[in-house]
C-alpha cells in the first residue's frame, strides 16, 4: 500500500497541481540541499527509540493465520528464502549486496546489461541549476536506458517479490516459473540496463509469515502490514503515517524496517536509514532513466503519480500508465492511469487523490520523489491487487500476468525513449 499517503485498503490515489508542488519543491530543496549533500557518504542508521515487538501473534485479530494455511501455486515465490535461492541461480546478472538493513539483513540488487560510462562531474541538482543535466551524466544518443525495478519497501506487499522472482527466472532461463516465455519483453529487456531489487525492505518482509494474501481478511493484511499499537489496536491509514519512526508498537508490521521507519517517508534531508540511503545511492550512481516502485493494496491495480517530479517526466509517467491501462483492459482488468490535471486546478471529487485529513495539506516528497531528484529518472508507483476478501478479487496467475505486462511495457517504453543529455 502506498506511500504517498493513500494506503487505504480501498485504494485511493493522489495527485497535486504541478505548479504548486514544483514551487514548493524548489524552496524546500534549495533550503535543504546543503544538509542533504553532507549525507552522500551514508549516515548511520539512527537507533530506534523503542524496541519494537516482532513476535507474530501478539494482538493479532481473531482468525489471523500465523503460518501459511492456504495452498500457493508453485510459481508463487515471495519469501526472503525464495530470494536467496533465486540469487544463487542468477548467472547472467550481477548480484550485489547493496547494504545491511537496520535489522542487519541483506538488501540486494541484480543488474543486467553492461554498466555505462557515466562521466559525471556534478550531482543532478547542481547540473539542473546550471541548466544542463548532462553535467550530471552525459547520455549521448544511442545510450541504452537504465531501468530500476524496485521490489516492495512495504514487507507485507509480497506480490512484487513474486513478480520479480518470475522475471529473474525468465531472464536467466528463458521462461517464467510457469514455463511461459515472453519474446517481446525479452527483446526490450536486452535493449536496457536493468536493475532489480527483489525486496526493498527485508526487515519488514521477515516479519510477515504469509507468502500471499488471496482469500485472507483485510484485518490480517493490515495486521501484517501496519501492525498494532502497544494497546493492541490495529494501526490504520492514515493515522499510521502520523508517526515516523513508529514507536507506539505492540506488533510491528511489515510496513517498517526494524528501526520502525516507513521507507517511503524517510528523513530525506536528515539522517536516512540504511536501506533508503542505499536505494538512492544506487539510483544516483546508475543515473536511472526510468523506475517503478512495486506496492500492493486490496483494490484494483493502480498507478500513482510521483509528486515533485519534473513536468516532462510527469508526462512520460502518464503515457506509460495510459498504455498499461489499455493493456490491462484487454485482459479484463481495470486499472486507473495517472490523471492529467491542469496546474493549480482544485482537487475534483472521485479522482485518484488519496483521502486526506486536510485536503489543503501539501503533497508528500516520498521515496519516488527522492529517486527522481537524485537521478532525473521518471518514476512510477504501481499498486498490485493483493486479493484480500471483500475487495478486488484476483488470482495469483493474474497478479503475475499484470506485472509481466508492466515490465514489458515499461522496458519497451524505456528502450524506445531513452533519456538523451548532450553536453
Ligand atoms: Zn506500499
Amino acid at each position: 500500500m502506498n506511500s504517498t499517503g493513500s494506503s487505504s485498503p480501498q485504494g485511493t490515489g493522489r495527485f497535486r497541481a504541478a505548479g504548486f508542488v514544483l514551487g514548493f519543491a524548489a524552496v524546500g530543496l534549495t533550503l535543504a540541499y546543503s544538509a542533504f549533500a553532507q549525507q552522500t557518504g551514508g549516515a548511520p542508521t539512527p537507533p530506534p527509540t523503542s524496541r519494537p515487538t516482532t513476535q507474530p501473534g501478539k494482538f493479532a485479530p481473531p482468525g489471523t493465520p500465523l503460518t501459511e494455511t492456504k495452498p500457493l501455486p508453485a510459481f508463487w515465490k515471495s519469501s526472503l528464502d525464495d530470494i536467496d535461492q533465486c540469487l544463487t541461480q542468477a548467472h547472467k546478472g550481477k548480484v550485489e549486496l547493496l547494504c545491511r538493513s537496520a535489522g542487519g539483513r541483506k538488501l540486494y540488487v541484480v543488474s543486467y546489461g553492461p554498466p555505462r560510462n557515466l562521466d559525471s562531474q556534478a550531482n543532478y541538482n547542481s547540473a539542473c541549476g546550471g541548466g544542463n543535466p548532462a553535467w550530471y551524466v552525459h547520455k549521448p544518443a544511442g545510450t541504452p536506458p537504465t531501468v530500476l525495478l524496485l521490489g516492495p519497501v512495504h514487507g507485507q506487499e509480497v506480490e512484487g517479490i513474486a513478480g520479480l522472482m518470475n522475471l529473474l527466472h525468465l531472464v536467466e532461463t528463458g521462461a517464467d516459473l510457469r514455463g511461459k516465455s515472453y519474446p517481446k519483453l525479452m527483446e526490450s529487456f536486452l535493449r536496457c540496463r536493468v536493475l532489480i531489487v527483489p525486496s526493498g525492505n527485508p526487515d519488514g518482509r521477515s516479519r510477515v509469515p504469509l507468502n500471499g494474501f488471496i482469500g485472507e481478511s483485510i484485518d490480517t493484511n493490515s495486521y501484517y502490514g501496519m501492525g498494532t499499537n502497544a494497546a493492541g489496536k490495529l494501526w490504520q491509514w492514515p493515522q499510521v503515517k502520523g508517526h515516523q519512526p513508529l514507536t507506539d508498537v505492540g506488533y510491528l508490521g511489515g510496513y517498517f524496517n526494524d528501526a520502525g521507519v516507513n521507507l517511503m517517508h524517510d528523513d530525506w534531508f536528515g539522517r536516512m536509514t540504511s536501506e533508503t540511503q542505499a536505494i538512492l545511492d544506487l539510483a544516483k550512481r546508475e543515473a536511472i532513466d526510468y523506475g517503478v516502485s512495486l506496492h500492493s493494496h486490496g483494490a484494483n491495480p493502480q498507478f500513482m503519480q510521483t509528486d515533485y517530479m519534473d513536468p516532462g517526466c510527469q508526462e512520460k509517467a502518464i503515457v506509460i500508465s495510459e498504455r498499461l491501462s489499455q493493456r490491462f483492459a484487454a485482459v479484463n482488468e481495470r486499472v486507473n492511469p495517472i490523471r492529467r490535471e491542469a496546474p493549480a486546478a482544485p482537487a475534483p471529487a472521485n479522482n485518484n487523490r488519496p483521502r486526506r485529513h486536510r485536503p489543503e495539506a501539501p503533497a508528500a516528497f516520498n521515496l519516488c520523489s527522492a529517486l527522481h531528484h537524485v537521478s532525473g529518472g521518471t518514476i512510477v508507483l504501481y499498486e498490485n491487487s493483493c486479493g484480500v476478501t471483500g475487495y478486488h478479487q484476483t488470482t495469483y496467475d493474474q497478479i503475475l500476468d499484470l506485472q509481466m505486462v508492466l515490465f514489458e511495457e515499461l522496458l519497451g517504453y524505456a528502450a524506445d525513449n531513452p533519456v538523451v543529455w548532450e553536453r
